[in-house]
């Protein structure tokens, strides 16, 4: 969660309301800061699973503009099965889209997002960087406990690029770590071809 001047921003609205409904219920116990915004880093849905219980909580949803069909979708759906929050409070979605790059900024708090670009494996990523701490946050871009690293290589890539001094990586998988840990790792362990 990222604390601004006078609103709270949740990074991910993870699995589902089930797990969702609970970090968002703790994250408004941290501060007395409303809650109004989630940056859902990716589609994938232990990312954004909770986009339902997240837009029934009022929550405004940062994320790349090339989510917005599939979200609003997934907003628009029926779920009269076993009716969720977002069944039962039905609200409008929403959206904050993000193309290239989006800074979120008052007086005492800066979050840059940046779409991870030429990416092999997805193309809608988006990871953020709290200049203040020099902390890198991201999704399933690197995990210390990976064997390989498919795509360590394009990671650094994009970090240099946006020329971002990285201090700490907090992945939302895995241990936090320095950043030059996190180089000397995704260089010990090299893309290995499959076959
Ligand atoms: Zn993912
Ligand atoms: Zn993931």
């Amino acid at each position: 969660m990222f604390e601004f001047d006078d609103h709270l921003t949740l990074f991910e609205a993870p699995l589902n309301e089930a797990r969702s409904k609970p970090v968002i219920d703790k994250a408004r116990t941290l501060s007395s800061k409303p809650l109004t915004h989630v940056v859902i880093s990716h589609h994938h849905f232990d990312h954004s699973g909770g986009l339902r219980v997240a837009v029934a909580e009022g929550l405004t949803v940062i994320t790349h503009k090339d989510n917005e069909a599939f979200f609003k979708d997934l907003v628009a759906r029926k779920h009269t099965v076993v009716p969720d929050e977002l069944a039962k409070n039905p609200k409008p979605l929403k959206l904050e889209l993000v193309d290239d790059q989006l800074t979120l900024k008052d007086k005492s708090m800066e979050v840059q997002l940046y779409h991870l670009l030429d990416n092999p494996r997805e193309g809608t990523n988006l990871f953020a960087y709290v200049p203040r701490d020099r902390i890198l946050v991201q999704a399933d871009l690197y995990d210390a406990s990976w064997q390989q690293h498919l795509w360590g290589a394009n990671v650094l890539q994009n970090i240099e690029r946006r020329k971002l001094r990285v201090d700490k990586d907090v992945p939302v998988h895995g241990v936090i770590e320095p950043y030059d840990q996190m180089v000397k790792t995704i260089k010990a362990k090299p893309t290995i071809p499959a076959n």
